[in-house]
């Protein structure tokens, strides 16, 4: 596939718009706007069609029946990316349960994810750039510790978690103060934005060891939940769409 021609088209499902306005404020946008890469992007430009396109990004968790549209895609389409946390895991829109809503890749054969609730904009730009320019992505291979000001953290095992999310500010690795994180085992990319704001992670960009589980599972057995917690524990993991691995 040359380059030069490359036709890329934006998909929204179900999702709240975050990821594709994250694009449109990335900074590689622009360029790829102005050199006429873009077919159809909802809201700003109607009327393209898949069959034109080489590559498609899908915002947004899928419904029954969003599959016919999605096996046309994956017919059509060389490349399939998952752009945000809804389309890759579920996400935050799984919560609708009515909507049975699936990631994008238990319908349909996915090449990349690029997760985050919305993925960081340098990542967008990466990735953007990376595609128009013939370069390989390449995803983080560390945790969001490791872009932690709190880093590394010095809890001691067990970890009793006495809280979901923190009341105020910490000056120090909200695990060593009970403090549910998840940014041991979630991969880096945010600069841990959540906790440098005052929050925690709750593993947005997903699972640094994708392929696996086993980092997951090894991280609950550190953790001592009590009982009453264990429901927000469980919805919290729910957005990587893995509730069944606390028990
Ligand atoms: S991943 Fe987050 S920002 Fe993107 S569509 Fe889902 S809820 Fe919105
Ligand atoms: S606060 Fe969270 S992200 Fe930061 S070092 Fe502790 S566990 Fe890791
Ligand atoms: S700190 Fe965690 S939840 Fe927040 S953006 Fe980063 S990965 Fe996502």
């Amino acid at each position: 596939m040359g380059i030069k021609s490359l036709k890329i088209g934006f998909l929204q499902l179900v999702g709240c718009s975050g990821c594709l306005t994250s694009i449109i404020d990335s900074t590689v946008f622009k360029e790829i706007w102005n050199k006429g890469y873009i077919i159809f992007f909802p809201m700003i430009k109607d009327g393209g069609d898949i069959d034109s396109c080489d590559l498609v990004f899908i915002e947004g968790s899928a419904s029954k029946r969003d599959e016919k549209l999605l096996k046309k895609v994956r017919t059509k389409v060389k490349r399939v990316i998952s752009i945000g946390s809804c389309a890759c895991f579920g996400g935050i829109s799984s919560n609708v349960k009515e909507l049975e809503l699936k990631p994008i890749h238990s319908m349909i054969e996915v090449d990349l994810e690029l997760p985050g609730c919305p993925p960081p904009e340098n990542l967008i730009s990466t990735l953007l750039y990376a595609l128009i320019s013939g370069k390989e992505f390449k995803h983080k291979t560390v945790n969001v510790c490791s872009e932690c000001p709190f880093h590394p953290c010095k809890a001691k095992y067990p970890i009793i978690i006495r809280e979901i999310f923190p009341k105020g500010k910490s000056e120090r690795c909200l695990l060593e103060e009970g403090i549910l994180c998840l940014g041991p085992i979630t991969r880096a990319g945010c600069e841990a934005k959540c906790v440098v704001q005052g929050g925690s992670c709750y593993g947005c960009m997903g699972l640094l060891k994708s392929d696996s589980l086993t980092s997951l599972v090894d991280f609950l057995a550190l953790l001592a939940i009590p009982k009453e917690l264990k429901y927000d524990v469980v919805n919290i993991l729910n957005l990587y769409g893995k509730r069944e691995y606390v028990s």
